[in-house]
């Protein structure tokens, strides 16, 4: 006996001999084409889709293409086959759009949160969620908060707002050696800005989850290490990722045991800072202002109060931008480790949330 198929279009016509039979049937089925299909996808060039919302995609499909040119590169809704799809690296993705991609194995973020993944998403139990770890984003956030950092303590932002009036008035400064910044989450962004910010002489107290140890950095964890950071806080900068933990952690219980006139740098989330709350503190002087880079609805809507405060300074959502080619060099060593079985970098625990 012997069985063989061939197919034509969507047709398939198999073939049964044997020494008294002949069968043939035909089927209409797209069916069998899709189970063959699916089996056939492991060996096949697995593709990567680039979903995003906010960011422009081109840069990241130029620099994959030009790096790995035998993968299809492909920028979400412009997908061919959503079955032949194993690796989508997101930004913002429409909400459950990955459920689209039936074979997915990997989710890349191509920043350093996860949030707008694992809050928008529908992730099966063996996918493999990674992130960016990039010693440009440590660099550029340090130097972000320092510039915010160096224009409060000199009081930049109140000569800006004498020279409209031409008013020649000098008002006290602090110096480096007299400030005290808390510095909450102590990541691979955080622990880095809280050591080179020591290094340049500031007291720095710095708040984690778990018992940390980290250069020129005074670390404390847990609720009662949140406490003794705030309370003898100036300036208090929050690089805390956004989890069901962080949440609202920028509220008025929290920001009324800082220093007096203490200063406030978010650039973790927008929902980390209960916004009202914000706003209630610089009315009645308990905070002397805010310099925010992250916000509950971006873009920040072109109503909100923050837009014309006169002690909130905004910036939009800027403070490190993942650098296109040293982080693709993570996108695609996760490629290749996906195909070669080997371990991925970055791992995300989903369970954590960051
Ligand atoms: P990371 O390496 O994952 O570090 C997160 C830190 O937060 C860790 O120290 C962690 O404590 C701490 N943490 C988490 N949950 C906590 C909790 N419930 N209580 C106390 N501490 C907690 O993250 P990263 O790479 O440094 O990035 C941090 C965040 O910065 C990102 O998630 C993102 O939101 C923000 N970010 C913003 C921009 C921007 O342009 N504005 C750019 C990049 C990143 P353990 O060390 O004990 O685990």
């Amino acid at each position: 006996m012997f069985l063989m198929w061939f197919k034509r279009n969507e047709y398939i016509t198999l073939v049964l001999y044997e020494p008294y039979m002949l069968l043939i049937f035909l089927y209409g089925s797209k069916k069998i084409l899709n189970f063959m299909k699916r089996t056939k996808i492991k060996q096949a060039c697995m593709s990567i889709a680039i979903c995003f919302n906010n960011k422009d995609p081109k840069p990241w499909a130029e620099t994959l293409r030009k790096k790995l040119p035998d993968v299809e590169v492909e920028i979400y809704p412009d997908i061919k086959d959503y079955e032949t799809t194993t690796f989508a690296l997101c930004w913002k993705a429409d909400r459950d759009l990955l459920t689209r991609f039936p074979n997915l194995k990997v989710v890349q973020s191509v920043g350093a949160s996860v949030d707008h993944i694992l809050n928008y998403q529908t992730l099966s139990e063996d996918i493999i969620l990674s992130r960016i770890v990039d010693d440009n984003l440590s660099a550029d956030m340090f130097e972000f908060v320092l510039a915010g950092i160096m224009s409060h303590i000199k009081r930049f932002d109140n000569y800006g707002l004498y020279a409209k009036d031409q008013q020649w008035q000098p008002i006290p400064y602090k110096s480096i050696k007299d400030v005290t910044i808390g510095v909450l989450g102590l990541g691979k962004i955080g622990s880095y800005v809280a050591s080179n910010l020591g290094a340049l002489g500031f007291t720095v107290k710095g708040w984690s989850r778990t018992p940390k140890e980290i250069e020129n950095t005074t670390c404390y964890f847990g609720e009662a290490g949140l406490r003794d950071v705030l309370q003898s806080t100036d300036i208090l900068i929050n690089i805390l990722p956004y989890t069901k933990q962080t949440e609202d952690i920028l509220n008025a219980k929290n920001l009324k045991q800082l220093n007096p006139e203490a200063y406030l740098i978010n650039v973790g989330r927008g929902e980390h800072l209960v916004e009202n709350d914000l706003l209630d503190l610089l009315e009645s002087k308990y905070l002397f202002g805010a310099l925010l880079d992250v916000f509950r609805t971006e873009p920040l809507p072109m109503d909100h109060p923050f837009w014309q405060h006169e002690k909130i300074k905004t910036t939009p959502h800027i403070a490190a931008i993942t650098n296109v080619d040293s982080a693709s060099e993570i996108v695609i060593s996760n490629y290749r480790n996906l195909q070669e079985g080997k371990k991925l970098l970055n791992v995300v625990s989903i369970a954590d949330g960051y």
